[in-house]
């Protein structure tokens, strides 16, 4: 087949995927179903449009069941499996919440904190896939990093991800509840970060399908006022801070002034509000009192 058979391939194939699409209620279809056909054709997004690919019928195959995954509204990150996160490559499934784009605020907050602290120890609780952990890493390549989660699945994909950017000597990786998941030598930090579960329980089933049908519950559900996890973490991150360590969370919208309250109560001092580039709260910032 030529180029140009192959693009007019490409259009017929691009069109009735986006038509599905646009019925489904989804947002992107031209992008996705573009998205869908180079993962199918195994070449991206530019070859893909280029027409420097070929159309087996076997690829086509590929594609028709791609297209259905995507119909049914599940997230395009999990269907092709990788996603990216503060310009570096992660592999994400469903064990893991897909890394957001907001949450680089977080990770561009914590390097800002770093520079100021060379050497610093850094803990990433509920790192999921790993993304802020390997974000920092990478980042801030004298910090040693500690990154935790609940779900034992979560933490073999993260374990991936770090590999994959070679921080396995920098990232440790424990499993456990919040802080009981660290070795019991009594390790201090300069900095705690996290972006944990924290939407109201009876909210999850409002969120886009693609959340609430697929991205864990463990991921997402901060119990009843969405506060729960922050709660936890305000009462005794303070015990686990170096001498005017920080602390760095995320939170939803309407959560920053309880955080803040939590976090001072704990024994922190509510150092600033972060902004997301929308100009929604999105980060509390803390640290150690004294
Ligand atoms: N840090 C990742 C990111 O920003 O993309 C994932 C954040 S996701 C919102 C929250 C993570 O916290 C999930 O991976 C979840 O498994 C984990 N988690 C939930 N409850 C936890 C707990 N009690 N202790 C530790 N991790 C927990
Ligand atoms: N930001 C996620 C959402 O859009 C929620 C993730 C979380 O609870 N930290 O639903």
């Amino acid at each position: 087949m030529t180029a140009i058979d192959t693009r007019t391939q490409a259009r017929n194939l691009l069109a009735e995927a986006s038509a599905i699409f646009t019925r489904n209620g989804i947002d992107s279809p031209e992008l996705d179903a573009e998205l869908l056909l180079a993962a199918a054709a195994g070449v991206d997004r530019t070859r893909l449009l280029a027409g420097c690919w070929s159309a087996d019928r076997e690829c086509v195959r590929r594609f028709h069941l791609l297209v259905e995954r995507r119909a049914a509204r599940e997230p395009i990150a999990y269907i092709v499996g990788r996603k990216e996160f503060y310009g570096l490559d992660f592999e994400v499934g469903p064990t893991v919440l897909i890394p957001r784009p907001e949450t680089e605020l977080l990770v561009d907050c914590a390097l800002k904190i770093l520079r100021a602290r060379p050497g610093s120890r850094v803990l990433d609780i509920g790192t999921g896939s790993g993304a802020i952990a390997v974000a920092i890493a990478v980042h801030a390549p004298d910090a040693e990093v500690t990154a935790t989660d609940l779900s034992a699945a979560a933490l073999e994909l993260a374990a991936r991800n770090v590999r994959h950017h070679g921080c396995g000597l920098r990232i440790n990786l424990f499993v456990g509840d919040l802080f009981a998941a660290l070795p019991c030598s009594h390790q201090k930090y300069d900095l705690i970060v996290s972006n944990p579960p924290y939407v109201r329980e009876e909210d999850i089933a409002q969120l886009d399908p693609e959340v609430a049908r697929y991205e864990p519950q463990m991921a997402l559900s901060g119990g009843k006022d969405g506060l729960d996890f922050y709660r936890r973490l305000a009462a005794e991150a303070a015990s686990y801070l170096r001498p005017r360590g920080e602390v760095i969370v995320e939170v939803g919208a309407g959560q920053a002034a309880e955080v803040a309250g939590l976090l001072e109560a704990g024994g922190c001092r509510a150092v600033e509000t972060l902004r997301d580039l929308a100009g929604h709260e999105r980060a509390v910032r803390a640290r150690l009192a004294h």
